[in-house]
């Protein structure tokens, strides 16, 4: 895609502090890390979020982030990791090409996660919206 970004640093007409790439993904710094060694797991393919990327893709990336954990963790004499991707812009998704975050964490970072809800008694009625969606 001629205007997004990722595939522009995948082409390599925008530069990128790259950490690993094979066929089928690459991953770099982010820019704006949330922690110093915030990695960013990218598939070469441009696809929106994990709903239209095909299961090949999804297992390399996967598998790259098996490999780049333990490499940030230790590279980064992290406490933890959060790993995770935002899907859609009401998730937080700024770049709508499909990608995870691997975030180095500290015990003292400070950082807060997202509120948390309590079923009342539809925890059951909502359990059926998700299963009565599995294709
Ligand atoms: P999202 O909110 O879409 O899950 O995260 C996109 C991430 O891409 C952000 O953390 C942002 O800092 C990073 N990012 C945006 N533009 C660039 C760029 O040009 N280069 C790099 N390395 N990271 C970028
Ligand atoms: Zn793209």
């Amino acid at each position: 895609m001629s205007d997004c970004i990722f595939c522009k640093i995948i082409s390599g007409k925008v530069p990128c502090a790259k950490v690993y790439e094979d066929q089928k993904v690459i991953a770099f710094l982010d820019i704006a890390p949330v922690n110093k060694g915030h990695v960013l797991v990218v598939p070469k393919i441009h696809t929106e979020n994990l709903l239209d990327t095909p299961e090949p893709t999804l297992h390399a990336l996967f598998s790259a982030i098996k490999k780049l954990a333990p490499a940030v963790q230790h590279g980064a004499e992290a406490d933890g990791l959060n790993i995770n991707s935002n899907n859609g812009s009401a998730a937080g998704q700024l770049v709508m090409h499909y990608h995870w975050h691997i975030i180095p964490r500290y015990s003292s970072d400070g950082l807060k996660h997202w509120p948390h809800h309590h079923y009342e008694d539809d925890m059951t009625a909502w359990q059926k919206k998700i299963t009565d969606n599995i294709r």
